[in-house]
């Protein structure tokens, strides 16, 4: 292929993936989304292996690489669970800040790589070996603890060093130190020890940035380190001359960037504070730990054939899926009572949360799967004032995203949070297993208040039940 056919192919895949970005923003053109993307990705690897800068001999490597990578994948995405969804992006995050730390030094020991590089140009190409592995290090070391930490491997709870963010700043100052004597040094042998200084400090400061954010703020960092590792990616592309990596890693980076931004908006975060660690810990020590919550007043159980009469008798009915729903892949059965209410004439409507679930869009992903019309689906603030006209507000495998205590209790960990105002509907009917807390661990006042009630078990289990209480 000629370079300048390359070079089209390109531009076309370059158009392709921003139609992606747009596409995706969108339920309803979500499928094409993915489509463009697609699309691009096959003209974007096709371009590159058939293009200028890779040899007949190199090919065969590339196609075993793919081959081997390609099959790992396919059987990551036929095995993991919808609910290890996050986990798994997290450890593919990991894999591209691997990825650039790994190009990064091949860069710099490369000497084909280095020649032609002179003067300016050198310390050009350089600096961005050094701020390429620095961001490729923070992201892989980040996405690792975060993939511990969603996967329940690691704790919950923020680890705050003594005086943390002098410790940070001290990384940094060590970083642009090492940073200088890199581009001072005079042999390959000399640059080595500050760029592996360097990448042990970013390695630390990645592990260190994470551990620190407690579990409400989770989301926040699932969509930073997406963030980071578009930056790696770009910073790859610099190192390889790459133009479709370098606008593929900018557009991944920004997007991810802009995402974190709306999260910290919808859990009423200072993004920084996010960054800086320490959210969600005010009264994390004095909480008992995730499934431990002490009760706080009575609760009062329903059966599910009672919760079926509820909702027979009802006009207006909001439910609110989160975690839960997904672990017990209740959306089907969802979907199947929200047809039979609609039948008999009830206004049935569904309440998303920004972060319910385990990633963001989610329950939107669940619905969507299960065919919920698009047009009976809400955000948060679109009907959060509604729930004082509604009859019964179901809450299915949702915790955190329900809990009055955000907007009651200043100590709370998720305090500030925006939840969905359940509590205010005539009668709230809380779907799970147990009295467990949710993934913040934090006790939740809504199960004792009066107009509540319990229906303890496994929401397909239970929701099979309604749907057949419905129908006799
Ligand atoms: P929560 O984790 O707060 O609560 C889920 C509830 O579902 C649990 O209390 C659990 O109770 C119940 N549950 C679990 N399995 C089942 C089952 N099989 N059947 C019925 N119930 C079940 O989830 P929410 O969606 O309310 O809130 C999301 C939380 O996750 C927030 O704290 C958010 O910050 C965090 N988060 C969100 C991310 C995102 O991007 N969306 C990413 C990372 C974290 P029990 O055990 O008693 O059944």
């Amino acid at each position: 292929m000629s370079a300048s056919l390359a070079t089209v192919s390109y531009i076309g895949a370059t158009i392709l993936f921003i139609l992606s970005l747009g596409g995706l923003s969108n339920q309803e053109t979500s499928l094409r989304g993915n489509l463009y993307g697609m699309v691009g990705m096959t003209l974007a690897v096709l371009a590159t292996v058939f293009g200028p800068s890779v040899t007949a001999a190199g090919i065969p490597w590339i196609v075993g690489a793919m081959l081997v990578g390609g099959g790992i994948g396919l059987y990551a995405a036929r095995t993991v669970q919808m609910t290890q969804m996050p986990e798994l992006v997290a450890l593919m995050h990991s894999m591209v800040g691997l990825a650039a730390m790994l190009v990064g030094f091949a860069t710099y020991v490369d000497p084909n790589a280095a020649a032609g590089f002179v003067g300016a140009a050198k310390t050009i190409h350089e600096l961005e070996i050094y701020i390429g592995i620095f961001i490729g290090a923070v992201t892989f070391a980040g996405s690792i603890v975060a993939f511990g930490k969603l996967s329940g491997r690691i704790g919950g709870n923020p680890v705050l060093l003594p005086g943390r963010h002098f410790l940070n700043l001290a990384g940094l100052l060590v970083v642009v130190y090492f940073g200088r004597e890199f581009l001072h040094a005079e042999t390959l042998a000399a640059g080595m020890t500050p760029l592996i200084v360097m990448t042990v400090v970013a390695l630390l400061f990645g592990v260190h940035m994470v551990m620190a954010i407690g579990g409400a703020d989770m989301p926040v960092v699932v969509s930073m380190l997406n963030s980071y590792s578009g930056w790696a990616a770009a910073a790859t592309g610099f190192m390889l001359s790459n133009d479709l990596l370098i606008v593929t890693g900018a557009l991944v980076g920004s997007s991810g960037a802009i995402l974190s931004y709306i999260m910290c908006n919808a859990m009423n975060r200072s993004f920084i504070s996010v960054i800086a660690g320490g959210f969600g810990t005010v009264n994390a020590a004095a909480k008992p730990a995730a499934g431990a919550v002490q009760p706080a007043g009575e609760v009062v159980a329903v059966t599910a054939s009672e919760t079926a009469e509820l909702l027979r008798d009802a006009k207006n009915v909001i439910i609110v899926p989160g975690y839960g729903m997904a672990v017990a892949q209740a959306q089907h059965t969802v979907f199947e009572i929200t047809r039979l209410l609609r039948e008999k004439g009830v206004n049935v409507r569904f309440g998303i949360h920004p972060v319910a679930g385990r990633m963001p869009g989610h329950m939107n992903v669940l619905l969507a799967e299960a065919k919920v019309p698009y047009d009976i689906v809400f955000e948060m603030e679109e009907l959060n004032d509604d729930f004082p006209d509604t009859d019964v507000a179901m809450v299915i495998g949702a915790n955190d995203i329900v809990n009055p205590s955000a907007q009651d209790d200043p100590g709370s960990p998720i305090a500030g949070m925006p939840v969905l105002e359940v509590w205010k509907a005539k009668t709230s009917i809380v779907m799970k297993r147990s009295m467990a807390s949710g993934y913040a661990g934090v006790d939740n006042p809504l199960f004792y208040k009066d107009n509540n009630r319990m229906l303890f078990g496994d929401a397909k289990k239970m929701l099979d039940e309604v749907l057949v209480a419905l129908k006799t």
